[in-house]
């Protein structure tokens, strides 16, 4: 019998084997996935939620508010998506055009950066498949997979059997971890774990890279010049090597200039590539659609014909400034994942929650949509954290609305 196989969109890795059993469009059953995939798969509710001022009211009605809020803002925030597919992306950023809106994702605070240097082509990059095929020297940089992609090491890093690693982990793969603290995945790494003080990143990068062409690598904080030398001589010998870079690292940098020093050295000396940790399914696909359409990955306002770019077009720097006036959110919860000093601001504009969930944003918003949980109820297609394009089907029908046909009825409705 033919197995039906499902990708599931609980993180940046896509896994695309996932199998289900369901009844009645239920999903009971769930294989293959992680945990964070099976409680994903599993998180569907019955009936669609739609409600104005805490007060549950039809689709419709719930659509007319969210379009008159933002006809009547000036300047419009619509932010998340990061949980979006990349056709509701494409109607986001029509949506923020016909709107004048102002239009970010958590990117502008995390890898947007990152995933921008890629697009450019600082940084040789490669997929994960390659990765599970050839890799030999791989670093977790302040990354923690085992939690966060919890099947990374075993499906595409670490663990797997590749076309050209046969025998799979420790006897063909060297894995490393360079944290500030001993991770699940540091754990796993053993001897290699490379304990870093908080913001040591840029100078154990420059101590590196020190130690690759032979010098003596010293830090302020004194890591013992004969563990870089160590790991210095480990990446010299990588055939095939990467860089797997998380938020850990991505914060402590100022910018991304060591990365691109470290990356230059590795690179004399042999073979290595840099995938970036992106957490939401889709948070590359939505800086790569943005990018396709403007030139930018994140924050941008549109302005009739113009669109603008810079940081303080961020959702942080537009609610600390209270440039907004409006806000649609889609997929997000800032008002728990920002600071309560920024994320307040939030409380004193109108505000559109589109989520599958109930979170604190949809909790306190004037409109809130429950829609279809992207992957699971509703398809489309995304871009692995890899820059690989999956497409899915849902895996079970519902009566939940997708965020892309939402959009379309507010759009209509403007
Ligand atoms: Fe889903 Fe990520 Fe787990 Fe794979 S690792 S099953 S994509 S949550």
């Amino acid at each position: 019998m033919e197995k039906n196989y499902h990708v599931c969109t609980g993180c940046g890795l896509l896994c695309d084997d996932i199998e289900v059993e369901s009844e009645k469009n239920i999903i009971n059953k769930v294989y293959t996935a992680c945990r964070v995939g099976v409680a994903h798969m599993k998180e569907g509710k019955e009936e669609a939620i739609f409600r104005v001022d805490n007060k549950p009211v039809n689709e419709e009605t719930a659509i007319s508010e969210a379009a008159s809020i933002l006809k009547n803002a000036k300047n419009p925030l619509i932010f998340g998506l990061g949980t979006s597919t990349s056709e509701t992306h494409k109607l986001a950023i029509e949506l923020a055009r016909k709107t004048n809106a102002t239009l970010d994702d958590t990117s502008s605070f995390c890898l947007g950066s990152l995933v921008e240097a890629l697009i450019h082509n600082k940084i040789k990059t490669c997929t994960l498949d390659d990765i599970r095929n050839k890799a030999d020297v791989i670093i977790f940089w302040g990354a923690d997979p085992s939690d966060s992609h919890p099947r990374h090491l075993s499906k595409y890093s670490y663990f797997p059997r590749g076309s050209e690693k046969q025998r799979g982990w420790e006897e063909e793969r060297t894995a490393i971890a360079i944290d500030i603290r001993k991770s699940h995945t540091a754990k796993i790494c053993g001897n290699y774990f490379f304990q870093i003080p908080p913001g040591g990143d840029t100078e154990f990068i420059d101590a590196l890279i020190a130690g690759l062409s032979g010098k003596l690598p010293k830090t302020s904080y004194n890591y013992p010049p004969k563990k870089i030398l160590e790991l210095a001589n480990i990446l010299k010998g990588a055939k095939f090597g990467i860089v797997f870079a998380g938020l850990g690292l991505i914060y402590s940098l100022e910018n991304l200039e060591p990365l691109f020093r470290l990356m230059k050295a590795l690179n004399e000396k042999a073979n290595f590539h840099l995938v970036p940790m992106v957490g939401h399914y889709n948070m590359r696909g939505f800086n790569e659609n943005l990018f396709a359409e403007t030139g930018y990955v994140n924050s941008v306002k549109f302005e009739n014909d113009i669109v603008r770019h810079g940081p303080e077009y961020s959702i942080v720097e537009s609610l600390k400034a209270k440039t907004v006036d409006a806000a649609l959110i889609i997929g997000s919860d800032p008002l728990s994942s920002l600071p309560r000093s920024i994320a307040k601001n939030l409380f004193e504009i109108p505000v559109i929650s589109m989520d599958p969930c109930e979170t604190l944003t949809s909790r306190n918003a004037k409109v809130y949509i429950n829609t279809a949980i992207s992957g699971v109820e509703a398809g489309g297609t995304a871009t692995r954290m890899d820059g690989t394009k999956v497409s899915f089907k849902p895996v079970v029908e519902t009566n939940h609305p997708s965020d892309e046909a939402i959009l379309k009825k507010i759009m209509e409705a403007l």
